[in-house]
């Protein structure tokens, strides 16, 4: 079997009401999904972290720098491939928009083969360890409007996402730490004393701020802290978990073994939030998830995107191994983005439907049982929302 075209799709919509987190406000929703074709009629699909120009310059990438070096290759080789691919773009970018690029690719190519196998993603890494997972649904998402009215809309909102049947719920902070601290407790008063909360800073402080917020946040019982710091910063993350009783977390923006290995080495990760497609795509991930088990630091995977990341990353919560184990383990949860996402809830002939499966299924998601992802995009709604 040989590659004959790896093709980028970059979706776009406006969204009903400006979102946004502690470095933007954004007004429109992108995907961006790769699909490979091969000379037997199987097609895989991908995708690849990155909103708005992002996207379109990771098309680029894909179209232009990636899809030479796989066309005509056997689809199966995919480490050969993944290899292949970074080694030519390691002089021009060992993070970032080439790995989120390489992430896409790749991701389709493990698609493929579990078609070619007739096995589910989880079957050809290795077995389900659970059939289903729990969820944690983010919202609490900032908005151009003063921090009182803020804090009033995180109370009700927090509130809807727990009714909904999440595990927990993560809200986005960034304002200060004087209103950061306002808007966490407009969401516990918003969920009671008994459900977990998490907040992301996405990388907004300094480590002096940051300490301010950790506090407040413990004070509250979040149960993490998630990228309170650029995600450079090694040392402040490593001063934050020594020295802060809430956990933190982060790893978004980390990137292959090489990115991964230093930051757990630098131990400042109660838990590691890998994101499949930006680090380099499954054949990477599993790398990074046995070195975040190899430092004893649990994973709950970084989720975000479209439904065909939404059904990669149930695949991999299946597949991952319980850390450490034991009668009632640890588990992971798949982190699910409550605001307008049509690319999630619309893109396949057969939804998800996460929410309806939440209501119907006592708090808990399937793991897609077909063939490599188990999900079939629509080529109509693509056509319809095809930007580039
Ligand atoms: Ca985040």
């Amino acid at each position: 079997m040989k590659v004959t075209s790896v093709r980028s799709h970059v979706l776009g919509y406006d969204m009903p009401e400006l979102l946004g987190y502690s470095q933007q406000y954004y007004a429109r929703r992108s995907a961006h999904l790769v699909e490979i074709e091969t000379d037997e009629g199987l097609t895989g699909w991908g995708e690849c972290f990155g909103p708005g120009p992002v996207a379109l310059a990771n098309k680029g990438i894909v179209e232009g720098v990636i899809a030479p070096l796989v066309i005509g290759s056997d689809p199966l080789d995919r480490d050969v491939i993944w290899h292949r691919a970074y080694n030519m773009m390691r002089d021009h970018g060992q993070k970032g928009m080439p790995l989120q690029a390489l992430s896409g690719v790749d991701i389709a190519l493990w698609d493929i083969a579990g078609k070619v196998a007739g096995l589910p993603l989880h079957k050809l890494i290795g077995g389900a360890h659970r059939d289903s997972v729990s969820a944690y649904g983010y919202g609490m998402m900032l908005r151009p409007e003063p921090a009182v009215e803020l804090a009033a809309r995180f109370t009700d909102e927090a509130e809807a996402i727990r009714e909904m049947g999440f595990a927990a719920t993560k809200m986005k902070i960034g304002l200060g730490p004087k209103d950061d601290i306002r808007l966490a407790e407009a969401v516990r008063r918003g969920i009671g004393d008994d459900f977990p909360f998490m907040a992301d800073a996405n990388h907004a402080y300094t480590t002096a701020d940051a300490f301010e917020v950790g506090r407040g946040l413990e004070d509250l019982g979040a149960y993490w802290f998630e990228e309170p710091v650029a995600p450079e910063d090694l040392e402040g993350y490593a001063e934050l978990r020594a020295r802060l009783k809430v956990n933190i977390s982060g790893g978004e923006a980390e990137f292959t073994r090489w990115g991964w290995r230093r930051l757990l080495e630098a131990r400042g990760l109660d838990i590691a939030q890998p994101e499949v497609c930006a680090l380099g795509g499954i054949s990477e991930y599993l790398r990074v998830l046995a070195l975040c088990h190899a430092h004893f630091t649990p994973v709950v995977n970084h989720v975000w995107g479209s439904a065909i990341s939404v059904a990669t990353n149930l695949h991999l919560l299946a597949a991952m191994p319980p850390l450490p184990g034991g009668l009632f383990p640890w588990e992971p949860m798949l982190e699910f983005d409550t605001t307008d996402n049509k690319f999630r809830d619309e893109l396949l002939t057969e939804p998800l439907d996460i929410q309806g499966q939440l209501r119907r299924n006592h708090g808990r998601v399937r793991i897609p049982g077909g063939p490599g992802l188990g999900v079939e995009p629509d080529r109509d709604f693509i056509r319809q929302y095809k930007i580039a």
